[in-house]
């Protein structure tokens, strides 16, 4: 690779000028490492170079000299990835698009059209302006576009709207051979052929690059509050679930958590969580177009949470309060993340969630260890932290992940709803898929990209 680095370099700055191709390993620390707990992180190769085009042209011409000349290109995104996708492990190209940020607003189709170099909070914040809503909520705003849509993101606000498939319409991509391609358009319905866009969706990467996205918006909802809701037990806050979704409610977000969590993530951030009085709670976003519309769903949904030894519940009404429970429950990951080995994502039909929870209190005892537990039990996707004891990395952890895993398995689930596979599940992947859906895996990455140039080594275990 040291030779072919000389190479590229300079047919890289002929396509995006000398100043957009770093070489320096000290001015691209940050692009070699996404937010994977630093105990699992796989390390970046040597011999990389960075680069940051402005456009779908230079990022074709860049694909068609890497291909050319067999070199790996990385695509990265926001790099908030939590399993070490986004990681450049081989000596090549670290391709950024985040000079390709602009967002458009399509008001009169519901749409925006962004770059996919725009982050998150960028598409959220044109949303707004426009006076219209982008729901999706995965906790960390820097994420952008391109990294969303192949991570097919999740997160708070699935329950009512979906995960960020459910938002995509259409796609730019570049090819490993530098051909662009438009997928899809500003249609609710197309069935045209086989739906590429829907397997490009959530290929962290391996099949092409994605340089721009049209994406759903919905009209900003007139009203919303959040509630909080204590429990006697977690038994029956995660009993109350199902009778929410069944009674006509559709919230935003039903999310599963624990007061231990939450004081931690509240210190963390030098605030304090308001509900103090149970240690299992339930925090439900509502939205509607009107006050009364949204106080008869909080109503309904005090009697169930009632009918299943709720207390009292806080109602949060003003957008502070409800920005801050958010901010409080999006920063549990990080509150715990200097303790933390890994976070699990498993997912499991939403009735089973309570029995994956004792399953996971069963194998905490058997070790002997703090396995924290909580997350989306609207989508029955629970975030499972591997701790740390006494600071070290316990030798029997991944015995612990492996029975998680079985028993998620076991109760009809996956290994992951949200985080994917990258570069650290690759091992698992054989515990969910038959062989015969790997293999035709491998073919469709054959197709796509024959000489293995795009994000080699993520996703598919190798043969
Ligand atoms: C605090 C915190 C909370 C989180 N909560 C959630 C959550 O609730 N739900 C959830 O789903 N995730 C969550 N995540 C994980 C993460 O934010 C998502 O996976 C996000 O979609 C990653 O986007 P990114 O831009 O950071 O991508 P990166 O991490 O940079 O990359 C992720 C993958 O996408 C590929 N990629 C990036 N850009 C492109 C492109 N333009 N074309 C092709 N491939 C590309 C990379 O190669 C890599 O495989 C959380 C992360 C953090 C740190």
């Amino acid at each position: 690779m040291k030779r072919k680095v000389g190479d590229i370099v300079k047919s890289l700055e002929d396509i995006v000028g000398q100043e957009w191709v770093i070489t320096e390993r000290e001015y691209m620390e940050s692009y070699l490492r996404d937010e994977t707990p630093d105990v699992l992180r796989p390390s970046a190769a040597e011999d990389l170079i960075l680069v940051k085009p402005s456009s779908t042209k230079e990022v074709s011409q860049i694909l068609k000299t890497a291909n050319q000349m067999r070199v790996p290109v990385f695509p990265v995104g926001g790099r908030t990835g939590l399993v070490g996708g986004s990681v450049p492990t081989e000596p090549g190209i670290i391709l950024s698009l985040e000079r390709m940020n602009k967002i458009e607003v399509d008001k009169e189709n519901l749409m925006a059209i962004a770059e996919a170099g725009a982050t998150l909070g960028d598409l959220i914040k044109a949303a707004e302006d426009a006076d219209l809503f982008f729901p999706l909520h995965p906790g960390d705003e820097g994420a952008q576009i391109g990294g969303l849509i192949s991570t097919n993101a999740g997160g708070v606000r699935a329950v009512k709207y979906g995960v960020m498939r459910n938002y995509v319409k259409g796609i730019e991509i570049v090819l490993p051979t530098g051909e662009i391609l438009n997928l899809g358009g500003r249609l609710i319905k197309n069935n045209t052929g086989y739906d590429l866009m829907h397997l490009i969706i959530g290929s962290e990467g391996t099949l092409c690059v994605i340089t721009k996205a049209i994406l759903k918006l919905y009209p900003k909802s007139g009203y919303s509050v959040t509630l909080v809701l204590p429990f006697n037990s977690r038994a029956d806050a995660i009993r109350a679930v199902p009778k929410i979704l069944q009674s006509g409610v559709i919230p935003l977000a039903v999310e599963y958590v624990g007061i231990k969590e939450l004081n931690k993530a509240a210190k963390h951030l030098s605030e304090e969580w308001p509900v103090q009085s149970a240690d299992a709670q339930l925090i439900i976003i509502l939205s509607g177009s009107s006050e009364d519309e949204v106080y008869s769903d909080c109503e309904k949904i005090s009697e169930i949470a009632e009918e299943n030894n709720a207390g009292e519940a806080l109602i949060a009404e003003t957008r502070e309060e409800q920005e801050r429970i958010l901010r409080i429950r999006s920063n549990i990951y990080t509150a715990l993340k200097p303790d933390m080995v890994d976070i699990l994502d498993v997912t499991v039909p939403m009735n089973r969630l309570g029995d994956l929870m004792d399953e996971i209190d069963k194998i905490a005892e058997r070790y002997g260890v703090y396995l924290p537990v909580y997350g989306h039990a609207g989508d029955g996707n629970l975030h499972i932290h591997l701790m740390k004891k006494n600071g070290e990395v316990p030798s029997y952890i991944e015995e612990i992940r492996d029975e998680i895993y079985s028993v998620g398995i076991r109760l009809g689930g996956v290994i992951t709803g949200e985080h994917g596979i990258g570069k650290i599940r690759i091992e698992k992947v054989s515990k969910v898929l038959a062989e015969k859906e790997i293999s035709l895996m491998r073919e469709i990455k054959r197709i796509f990209d024959p000489n293995n140039i795009l994000n080699p080594g993520k996703v598919l275990p190798s043969n």
